[in-house]
């Protein structure tokens, strides 16, 4: 198959969802998810309408997104893995959208920046809840979500606009997309970024806002 018939095929199970179930957004956007793809194979993407991307590292980002970017200045680059506070600057120059806020070191981080001058006012980031409570996953665990939320909008004055998680890959997904549905709404949060390949479908039936989808659209890495 070639990425103009999988994406074809997502963006139908998409269309599928929405129509069809009555707790889809409005809107569900894809989001492709790139790490691992060369730079040509983004070209493609972006020729086919694909304007949201997602890299896990931040150096193979600027590797790759700093010439397609100027060429291609609508598209949103979103940080999906891991930011380090060391990384936290070179991060702001090129993502637009930070989507793992995961931790009050973090938090902290970024509003020390922003108190330096830095606006984050243009940028928009999610919080990272790790749903199924795994040690070596990041994101802030369900019980400490509320107080975090809090502390990110209210006390640091951070302009987050939504949750995002990874499920745990052995479990059913749906109950960790209600969690994280729930959480959101107790915040008047909008945003909901779930779904990967394995279960974008489920995701996107449950209110999804950006499904991440890598191997589904690219094919294996
Ligand atoms: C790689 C990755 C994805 C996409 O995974 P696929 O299963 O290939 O669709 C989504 N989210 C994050 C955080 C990722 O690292």
């Amino acid at each position: 198959m070639t990425l103009v018939n999988r994406l074809t095929e997502i963006r139908a199970t998409l269309e599928k969802s929405r129509i069809n179930s009555p707790l889809a957004a409005p809107e569900t956007c894809l989001l492709a998810a790139s790490k691992g793809q060369p730079a040509e194979l983004l070209e493609e993407a972006i020729a086919l309408g694909i304007r949201d991307f997602g890299e896990n590292r931040v150096q193979e980002a600027y590797d790759k997104w700093p010439l397609l970017k100027e060429k291609y200045p609508h598209i949103r680059l979103h940080l999906i893995g891991p930011l380090q506070t060391n990384k936290v600057k070179d991060a702001l120059g090129l993502f637009d959208v930070i989507q793992t806020v995961d931790r009050e070191k973090l938090a902290l981080a970024l509003s020390r920046l922003q108190a330096s001058g830095f606006s984050l006012q243009e940028k928009q980031f999610y919080i990272q809840v790790n749903t199924g409570e795994e040690p070596q996953k990041a994101g802030i665990f369900p019980k400490e979500a509320d107080d975090f939320i809090r502390f990110c909008i209210h006390d640091l004055k951070l302009p987050i606009i939504g949750l995002m998680c990874i499920p745990p890959a052995d479990q059913p997904p749906a109950p960790h997309f209600a969690l994280l549905k729930n959480v959101a709404l107790t915040h008047g949060l909008k945003e909901l970024s779930m779904g990967m390949s394995g279960d974008y479908d489920i995701a996107a039936r449950m209110g999804s806002s950006f499904v991440r989808v890598g191997t589904a659209l690219f094919g294996s890495r």
